[in-house]
């Protein structure tokens, strides 16, 4: 039997220690969360080429294709911004909540 080195051990240990599993269901959002915000995603569809970069970014995956463009849940959208940095054609703008 080969028997793991010290390093195999400890990376073997501290693997264990790594949750073992994801914290919620992906994409299974169940606490809305959009009092955080205090800038909102206003979407742009004439803008919008269907490049999807924004889907594939929003870390809350609140973003959905849908036809040639996308649409936005503001149920759980909390307003980071990333996809306005993402869009190069300013199809999304952030914009203040009101
Ligand atoms: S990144 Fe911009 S152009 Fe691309 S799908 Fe999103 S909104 Fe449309
Ligand atoms: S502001 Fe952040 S959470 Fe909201 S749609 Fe854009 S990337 Fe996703």
């Amino acid at each position: 039997m080969i028997r793991p080195s010290i390093t195999e051990k400890n990376k073997i240990e501290k693997l264990s220690r790594l949750p073992q599993g994801g914290s919620c269901k992906a994409g299974v959002l169940i606490e809305k969360n959009a009092g955080w915000r205090n800038k909102c995603p206003v979407y742009n569809p004439d803008k919008c080429t269907g490049c999807y970069q924004c889907y594939m970014y929003c870390p809350d995956g609140v973003i959905s294709k849908e036809g040639k463009g996308i649409s936005i849940d503001y149920d759980f959208c909390k307003g980071c911004g990333i996809c306005e940095k993402i869009c190069k054609l300013q199809a999304i703008v952030m914009e203040g909540e009101t």
